[in-house]
C-alpha cells in the first residue's frame, strides 16, 4: 500500500483531483478507483442497461455461491444488527420497492402463490382455521368487506368496532336478548344496507337464521316473544 495521500489525477479525465473525489477500492494500490466519481457516473449512466444485464449475468452463473455467502453473512449477529437498522431506515424505500415489484410481477407472484396453497392445502387450511378461531372479530369484519364489496355497499367497519359493537350490546343478541353467537347486519347487505359499525349487532344463530334477508324486519315481535331465553 502506497502512502501517497495527496490529490490524483483520473485515468479518465485526466484531471487532478482530491482524494475524496474518488470512490474506495481496496483492491487498486492507492486504496481508490482510477476513475474519478464523476467520469464514473456519467459512465454508469451511459451504461445503465448493459451495467445491469452483466450483474444479472453474473448474479446468475454465481446464484447458489452468492446466495450461500449472503445467507452466511446475514446470519452473523453482528450483521443482524446491521441489516435491522438499514432495514429501519429505508423503511418507505423498501416498502415503495416492494409494490412496485409486486405490481410488477403481479402474475408471476400470483401464480406462485397458488401452486404454493395448492402444494399444502392442509397446511393453508389449518393455519387459516386457527387464525380464525383466534381473530373472531376480525374474521367477521374481513367476510363483511367482502360481501359488501360483491354487494357495492359503502361502509367499513374494523374488526375493533365488531368487538366494540359486540361490547355495546353486551354481547347478547339485539332481537332476543339471548347469548349472541353470530354478527347480523340489521339492514341486510342484499337489500343495500351499509357496512358501517351502525348497521352491525350481535345475534344469536336462530334469529338470525329466521331472519335471514327480510327487511324491513318486524323486530318487535321478538322482543316481546323473545326465541332464546336470556340465559
Ligand atoms: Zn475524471
Ligand atoms: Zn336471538
Amino acid at each position: 500500500m502506497s502512502d501517497f495521500a495527496g490529490p490524483k489525477v483520473c485515468a479518465k479525465c485526466g484531471v487532478e483531483k482530491e482524494r475524496d473525489e474518488f470512490y474506495a477500492d481496496r483492491r487498486r494500490e492507492n486504496g481508490l478507483q482510477a476513475v474519478c466519481k464523476e467520469c464514473g457516473s456519467v459512465y454508469r449512466a451511459a451504461n445503465a442497461e448493459r451495467i445491469v444485464a452483466q450483474r444479472k449475468e453474473h448474479y446468475q452463473a454465481n446464484a447458489e455461491r452468492l446466495r450461500e455467502e449472503k445467507r452466511r453473512w446475514s446470519q452473523d449477529p453482528c450483521n443482524k444488527a446491521k441489516i435491522r437498522a438499514r432495514n429501519v431506515a429505508n423503511a418507505d424505500k423498501i416498502s415503495a420497492q416492494r409494490s412496485q415489484h409486486y405490481r410488477e410481477n403481479s402474475d408471476v407472484i400470483k401464480a406462485r402463490s397458488a401452486a404454493w396453497n395448492n402444494e399444502h392445502r392442509d397446511q393453508v387450511r389449518e393455519k387459516n382455521r386457527r387464525w380464525r378461531q383466534e381473530h373472531p372479530e376480525e374474521t367477521v369484519a374481513y367476510n363483511s368487506k367482502r360481501r359488501a364489496l360483491k354487494w357495492g355497499n359503502p361502509g367499513v367497519c374494523s374488526g375493533e368496532q365488531v368487538a366494540d359493537r359486540v361490547y355495546t350490546w353486551g354481547n347478547r343478541c339485539w332481537m332476543c336478548g339471548g347469548p349472541a353467537d353470530t354478527i347480523d347486519h340489521v339492514k341486510p347487505f342484499s337489500k343495500g344496507g351499509p357496512n358501517w359499525p351502525c348497521n352491525v349487532r350481535p345475534a344469536c344463530y336462530h334469529c338470525n337464521a329466521t331472519k335471514s334477508s327480510k327487511w324491513p324486519y318486524p323486530t318487535a315481535s321478538f322482543r316481546d316473544e323473545p326465541l332464546c331465553l336470556p340465559s
